[in-house]
């Protein structure tokens, strides 16, 4: 079931670093990158920096040719300090402060991203010459960790805003992002409908949106099955097919999760296997590492993560376990209701693996709730 690369599994068998930590394979991170490119062809990869935003990863894709989504100034000058053009920047972040705007723009960002008129005035009078692109709120059914409400706005104030910025002298684009984790293959077609309507009613007013920019959302390996790499492309470029039969000008994607998740383990160590009672048919497992160590997507259960104990691969029996972190805070449980099991054998001491844990992990550590140190990262 698990296949973590040779180049991980020598490093956790040669490497023993404090636990928690996380390993990631820079090999893995390039092949999805020609994955993604493949699966939806002619479309330009903005690698969205807030995944992972390790400099080794920024690195590699950079050198593949990536771009790159960010959402701070923070993120820009990571960016930047290694050498990454402004120009295969773009700040994607609906709601920017005005001085960041400015700051952005002074070193050569020209793509933003709103979806409210007072964020497009903001753009238009700190970002003189920019491009922007307008963010069509979507519901994001079907997606593990749904991204929607705080962002985008309806078809026709997309439409009203691309027309103010055509107004206002801007090259304008439409953007949408179906919800991260979405394993609902129709989000596309479902969501390309209505920005075709969107461009329609645009061109009939005067804008010429030229750009499309379909989001992230592409699946890392959780313990849910996601459709193939190939089956989102196909589902993106049938959708693309039939909604804009005569092309764009420029389609951009913006992969996450998809780039990073699966080229990541995190190894945590049991500190206590329990049952409260004698008579408790459920064990309590408490790892190092919790939703404040890198395990903030156990939030609500959204990320289902699969988990590899040292006793697997003996095949002895299983229980039934609730999973928590280590503090004092008694939010920090990672999973209570979606049934885990674990060997009867699993003991305090053990390595623990959490699979698949690239994503929305290590800038996700807290600095050091209840003095644990945060979440260590090492690339191999
Ligand atoms: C987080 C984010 C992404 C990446 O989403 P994934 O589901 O991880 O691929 C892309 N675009 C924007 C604007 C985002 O905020």
């Amino acid at each position: 079931m698990t296949d973590l690369g040779a180049k991980v599994e020598q490093f956790l068998r040669e490497q023993h670093p404090p636990t928690p930590f996380v390993v990631i394979d820079l090999d893995h991170v390039e092949d999805r990158y020609h994955q993604l490119a493949k699966a939806i062809p002619g479309a330009i990869t903005y690698y969205a920096v807030k995944a992972n935003p390790a400099q080794p990863i920024l690195e590699r894709l950079s050198a593949l040719g990536s771009s790159f989504d960010v959402a701070s100034p923070g993120e820009i000058d990571m960016c930047l300090s290694i050498g990454i053009d402004p120009q295969r920047i773009s700040y994607g972040n609906t709601i920017k402060k005005r001085r960041d705007i400015a700051y952005a723009h002074s070193v050569g960002v020209t793509k933003f991203t709103v979806d409210s008129m007072e964020e497009l005035i903001k753009v238009s009078d700190a970002a003189p010459g920019a491009s922007v692109c307008v963010r069509l709120l979507h519901d994001c059914g079907g997606a593990d960790w749904p991204l929607s409400r705080k962002f985008g706005c309806e078809a026709p104030d997309v439409v009203r805003l691309l027309v103010a910025a055509t107004a206002m002298g801007m090259r304008c684009g439409v953007s949408f992002h179906v919800g991260s984790q979405q394993r609902d293959l129709d989000a596309w077609d479902n969501t390309l409908e209505r920005v075709a309507w969107v461009f329609e009613q645009a061109r009939s007013q005067g804008a010429n949106p030229t750009f499309l920019n379909l989001g992230g959302g592409y699946p890392g390996t959780y313990r849910e099955e996601s459709p193939t790499i190939d089956a989102y492309g196909r589902a993106v470029t049938t959708a693309l097919a039939r909604w804009f039969p005569d092309g764009l000008d420029e389609i951009m994607v913006e992969p996450g999760r998809y780039m990073v998740a699966d080229a990541g383990v995190l190894r945590t160590e049991v500190v206590l296997v329990s049952r409260r009672s004698p008579e408790d048919f459920e064990r309590w497992v408490y790892l190092d590492c919790g939703k404040f160590h890198g395990l903030a997507e156990t939030m609500d259960e959204a990320i289902r993560y699969r988990i590899r104990t040292p006793h697997d691969d003996a095949g002895g029996p299983t229980g039934a376990v609730c999973i928590a972190g280590p503090t004092c805070d008694s939010a920090d449980v990672l999973y209570e209701k979606s049934a885990y099991e674990m060997p009867l054998a699993l003991t305090e001491g053990d390595m623990v693996d959490v699979l698949s844990a690239g994503a929305y992990t290590t800038t996700y550590s807290s600095v050091g709730f209840n003095g644990f140190p945060p979440l260590r990262d090492y690339y191999v």
